[in-house]
């Protein structure tokens, strides 16, 4: 089969299509035929090599959506022919075929297409746990979902609407904004203006966000803490570098910064994650975005275009 290999870990270029064997079912796994794989900003920092313990040569992705191709002794919740997605893999889903732990699988209802199968787990997860395990956010409450128009930001926003929160998202472009509006936030601002904190702040009367998620936290997480409402939370999601805060913000409002890394969710929480994306995508309340695709063997400019500003949903490859 075709897979993505990384021999040295570096730039994007170290992403090199090559014939792999293909892998093999053991007890308790699948394999799964790769319709679309979907593309996340971690994969781009593990190529860079900031988990150096990755075994090379190293196949990117944890997110996919496929057929069931084969299943081992011991799997009796899926069969060859099933529509899935995966949660996790063991040999990478940059690639043709994927093989994953049964308990990484998960069903993929009919009114979602493959595509969309591969924007769904590290974006929606991401976003579950940061609402609901995290924030602890309640119906009524204010979410500001600070970077909406991204995988996790698409994800967070339909989310909390459906939840009963009141949705403000924040986009760099048109057509990021535009996206997010649809997506059902019910107000929408542009983080590239100057005063569009005071602009959230105004939207509920004075009183401040209840809660924030922030994805870019270096950049943001300063300005942040001033919009919070008392007992207000910021849960950190993404970072790509150091910031400066004043603690006092935090003090005056009995407020919390709280951070996320999906790696350290439990199998139970995951578990509870996933019957609850389930049900979503089930009943129509989550509808994974898909912005851009590409032809696997061009995983490198997927790289490229999923750092760079004016995000539009997922990117996803397509083998
Ligand atoms: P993505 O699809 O590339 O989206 C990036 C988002 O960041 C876009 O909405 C982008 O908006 C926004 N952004 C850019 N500049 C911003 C600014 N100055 N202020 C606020 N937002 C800004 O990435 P993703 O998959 O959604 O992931 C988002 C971040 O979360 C990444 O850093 C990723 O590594 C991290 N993440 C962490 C976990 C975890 O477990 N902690 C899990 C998943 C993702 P525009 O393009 O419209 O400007």
């Amino acid at each position: 089969m075709k897979a993505i290999r990384v021999h040295k870990f570096g730039g994007p270029d170290v992403l090199k299509l090559e014939d792999v064997p293909k892998p093999q079912a053991g007890p308790n796994q699948v394999v799964v035929r790769i319709h679309a794989a979907g593309v996340n900003p971690v994969e781009t920092y593990q190529r860079s090599g900031a988990n150096p313990n990755l075994p090379l040569p190293w196949t990117p992705g944890m997110d996919a959506a496929g057929v069931v191709d084969a299943v081992g002794s011991g799997v009796t919740a899926v069969k060859a022919g099933d529509r899935v997605y995966t949660s996790d893999t063991l040999s990478g889903s940059y690639a043709e075929f994927t093989l994953c732990d049964a308990a990484n699988i998960h069903r993929l209802p009919a009114n979602i297409d493959f595509k969309q199968g591969a924007a769904i787990n590290i974006p929606y997860a991401t976003a579950y746990r940061a609402l609901f395990q995290r924030a602890l956010a309640q119906p009524g409450e204010t979410v500001m979902i600070h970077g909406a128009s991204g995988g996790v930001g698409i994800a967070a926003t339909q989310l909390a609407r459906a939840a009963g929160l009141i949705v403000i998202g924040t986009g760099g472009t048109e057509a990021g904004r535009k996206l997010i509006a649809r997506h059902g936030a019910h107000h929408v601002l542009d983080h590239t203006t100057p005063d569009y904190m005071g602009e959230a702040l105004a939207i509920t009367g004075g009183r401040g966000v209840n809660v924030i998620l922030e994805m870019l936290a270096n950049v943001n997480l300063g300005k942040d803490l001033p919009v919070l409402a008392p007992k207000g939370r910021v849960v950190v999601i993404g970072s790509r570098g150091k910031v400066e805060i004043t603690p006092r913000d935090l003090m005056s409002r009995d407020a919390d910064i709280r951070a996320m890394s999906l790696f350290n969710a439990s199998p139970a929480e995951l578990a509870g994650i996933h019957a609850a994306i389930g049900a979503g995508l089930e009943n129509g309340t989550l509808q994974p975005e898909v912005g851009r695709e590409f032809p696997l063997a061009e995983a490198a400019r997927a790289h490229i275009a999923v750092l760079e500003s004016g995000a539009r949903g997922k990117i996803v490859l397509i083998p």
